[in-house]
């Protein structure tokens, strides 16, 4: 570590200590509480003194959002979009639709003279069709965010780290052509753009808990199907976990406009 400051991934240890992979357990005299989710930690050193700088990110609802039609949303591959109303939007993949093509093109590049115009002539033809596959996934991110905004004032997703998941590498290319976090992005400013709200909650048993009687049910990513031995109740896995991120939503949502504002559709 360097006085300058080193970045590094934390958390709190249940004893109150700051906990790292690297350096373990750490005394820590917190000034003051922290609020938000933590997203970066940097230590820093000045003279003998060691110092924590803690990067939060949080929440803030505006208390005059029209709560009136709320809804939640699960991303996915399967699918990419599933509401708790019931709202399914499909998956376009428009990297894995372009993918024979892009392999053909690649592999053309290797019987070119390389330098030549050729050459350089089909590298460009790559290039241009990575191009062609970004834009449309834009123009479908943009499209949809769109509607979502405009049809509910308020739209609850799931905190993905994506960062994380994409390290998966069997899934990893479906995810980044899913452009979940563009998708985020432009659903967050689209929202408030049109006086709505996008909350983010945490990741936590939104698939496995049931949505009905709350009921842990453990399933695999291959299962598609929630089935709740408790209350019977039969639902699409993706539809159980929008509707308990609508809800965890709502409860975030109660604490800033009050009880009985929230309407969900
Ligand atoms: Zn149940």
């Amino acid at each position: 570590m360097n006085a300058k400051g080193n970045r590094m991934a934390m958390s709190f240890s249940d004893n109150g200590k700051l906990f790292n992979t690297k350096l373990g357990e750490i005394d820590i005299l917190l000034h003051r509480p922290l609020e938000g989710r933590i997203k970066q930690l940097i230590i820093k050193r000045q003279g003998k003194r060691w110092y924590s700088i803690f990067c939060v990110e949080r929440q803030v609802i505006p208390a005059n959002i029209n709560a009136n039609n709320a809804v939640g949303m699960d991303v996915g591959l399967n699918k990419y979009a599933v509401l708790s109303n019931g709202t399914e939007y499909d998956n376009p993949r428009f990297l894995r639709k372009k993918e024979k093509q892009l392999k053909k093109a690649q592999r053309k590049i290797s019987e070119k003279k390389k330098g030549s115009a050729n050459y350089i002539g089909q590298v460009q033809r790559v290039r241009q069709l990575h191009v062609k596959v970004a834009n449309q996934r834009k123009d479908f991110l943009h499209k949809l965010s769109y509607n979502l905004a405009i049809d509910y004032s308020v739209i609850a997703v799931e905190n993905l780290n994506i960062r994380n998941m994409i390290r998966n590498r069997k899934i990893s290319k479906s995810i980044s052509d899913a452009g979940w976090g563009m998708f985020r992005n432009m659903l967050a400013y689209k929202c408030e753009k049109n006086g709505g709200v996008l909350i983010k909650v945490e990741q936590k048993f939104t698939s496995q808990d049931c949505s009905y009687c709350n009921n842990r049910v453990k399933k695999s990513l291959s299962i598609r199907t929630h089935i709740c031995q408790k209350c019977g109740v039969v639902l699409d896995r993706d539809y159980n976990a929008a509707k308990n991120i609508l809800q965890k939503a709502i409860e975030e949502l109660l604490v800033t406009v009050g009880q009985g504002c929230v309407r969900t559709v």
